[in-house]
């Protein structure tokens, strides 16, 4: 058995088939999913995707460091970012960071606090790091205080994130998703207790590619980033696990395939990664299945 611990199966690329998506999934092999929110909106879909799939998909809630462009978090009470519980009957709109608490109370689909983190991938998101670093430290503290594992995204921000981490009264375990930073980087993380996980990044970069065999095998994770990421080839064109044939993985590769990625594809990662690593199928799929079984506490 494979998971994909990270498909944002909530988008609407999936609206018209996603039965099928997670069937394809089932029969290659991807028998679990971890569905990361990157909004209360969001988080509130992955919830009742894991209510509508059970056993087979899992939650995450959170809220992903693009929404400082969208939201005004300067309104989150400043206790230690924490954001306080308003007064019952409050006629206050409650923060995001409130209602992503409210989200968690009672909910035991929800498996961990992701994707949150850091990007510094455009000006715009540069310009607004500081309200970034704050929202993704109360989310830090949030699930510290509820003893779930975090999910981080950290897009040309290493360091910001790390800083973060850094200054929280207690190291939250967790993983950091889509690794695309340097050698230096993966020792920093791993010296921190964090798990890693690479996307389809490693089908087309090569730099990325060489990190792979750099994580220990009880850090290893799979993922695929559905519905962004699809791996390709040298000719750019997408790579799916053929889904015409039996229950046998083939790959297929073609521009007509299309570009939305699907969680079927992690066993075409995983088998990358087996090339990159120097071991066996079977052996990423065991490793990478009990490291997520651990984390997240399936
Ligand atoms: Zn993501």
């Amino acid at each position: 058995m494979y998971i994909d611990t990270h498909a944002h199966l909530w988008f609407d690329d999936y609206k018209d088939d996603l039965d099928q998506v997670i069937e394809r999934a089932v029969a290659t092999g991807v028998e679990k999913m971890i569905v990361p929110g990157t909004d209360i909106e969001s988080s509130r879909k992955a919830i009742e995707l894991a209510k509508k799939y059970p056993n087979k998909i899992f939650a995450a809630v959170g809220i992903h460091p693009e929404e400082v462009l969208n939201n005004n978090f300067e309104e989150t009470p400043p206790a230690f970012g924490v954001p306080t519980r308003p007064l019952a009957g409050s006629p206050v709109e409650e923060s995001p960071l409130v209602q992503l608490q409210k989200l968690l109370d009672g909910q035991d689909l929800i498996k961990a606090i992701g994707e949150i983190g850091t990007d510094a991938s455009t000006q715009e998101l540069r310009g607004c790091m500081n309200a970034q670093k704050e929202l993704f430290k109360s989310q830090c503290e949030i699930a510290l205080e509820y003893d779930l594992p975090i999910i981080v995204h950290t897009r040309e921000s290493l360091d910001e994130a790390l800083v973060v981490l850094d200054s929280l009264p207690k190291m939250p375990r967790g993983q950091f998703h889509c690794f695309s930073h340097d050698e230096e980087g993966i020792k920093q993380v791993l010296s921190r207790g964090f798990y890693v996980s690479f996307c389809g990044n490693i089908s087309w970069s090569k730099r990325v590619a060489r990190l792979v065999s750099l994580v220990p095998d009880d850090r290893l994770l799979l993922e695929t980033d559905s519905p962004l990421m699809v791996p390709r080839d040298k000719k750019g064109n997408p790579i799916h696990i053929d889904k015409s044939s039996d229950h046998s993985p083939k790959i297929a590769q073609g521009s007509e395939l299309g570009d939305r990625n699907e969680p079927a594809n992690v066993v075409y990662l995983a088998q990358l990664i087996t090339t990159l690593r120097g071991q066996k199928l079977e052996d990423i799929e065991k490793m990478s299945t009990d490291n997520a079984i651990r984390l997240f506490r399936l």
